[in-house]
């Protein structure tokens, strides 16, 4: 079967360039060796599961069980790893995406009030999204485990991972404390383009 392998996603800054919002030691295990293992769960088993030449959101979007664990997983990481920038100067979204922001949560201080409050909630493993239905409109998910809002036919525009890999070795058990410093390298030029896309 001639099946497309999935790779993970090139880094557009420097390992170090997070810190120390984010360690080198943290991204040398979770890009290197956690994406990594996702990337190689979901080849493996690509080969005639059907899936095998489908895009990446689709297989999201579909499939059950490992494929989807795993799939989840790479895109999920893939959205997260492309949405910082260099820590430095805190960015901000502004034009359409600011004011949709304002439109749903009533200002940015408080939409980043609750994407905090929601990524600290959630019970276990997963990811905090911000996420827009057809008509633009922005909501705050919390997907446990793999879970992507593609499953609900939203748009993902911006993620917080809550797996405990993800902030362990910088903050140990202090996740809202990491939630908080993630805003300083969040590229909201990103996240706007994901959202006129
Ligand atoms: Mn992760």
């Amino acid at each position: 079967m001639n099946t497309t392998l999935f790779s993970p996603v090139a880094l557009h800054y420097a390992q170090d360039a997070l810190a120390p919002v984010i360690s080198p030691e943290t991204i040398a295990f979770h890009y290197g060796k956690h994406l990594q293992a996702y990337i190689n769960n979901l080849n493996a088993a690509l080969p005639d599961s059907g899936f095998e030449g489908k895009e990446l959101e689709e297989i999201v979007r579909t499939a059950e069980g490992g494929i989807f664990n795993n799939a989840g997983q790479v895109l999920n990481h893939t959205l997260y790893f492309t949405q910082f920038k260099p820590a430095g100067a805190e960015s901000a979204p502004k034009g359409a995406l600011l004011e949709a922001i304002v439109r749903a949560f009533g200002s940015f201080e408080a939409f980043k009030a609750e994407f905090q409050k929601k990524g600290a909630g959630l019970f276990g493993s997963g990811w905090v999204w911000l996420a827009a239905d057809q008509d633009g409109k922005l909501q705050i998910t919390q997907e446990a485990n793999a879970g992507n809002p593609v499953r609900h036919g939203l748009k993902p525009l911006l993620t917080f991972d809550v797996w405990e890999h993800a902030y362990y070795l910088d903050y140990q058990n202090r996740r809202p404390d990491h939630l908080a410093a993630l805003w300083q390298i969040v590229d909201w030029d990103v996240v706007a383009a994901r959202y006129c896309k």
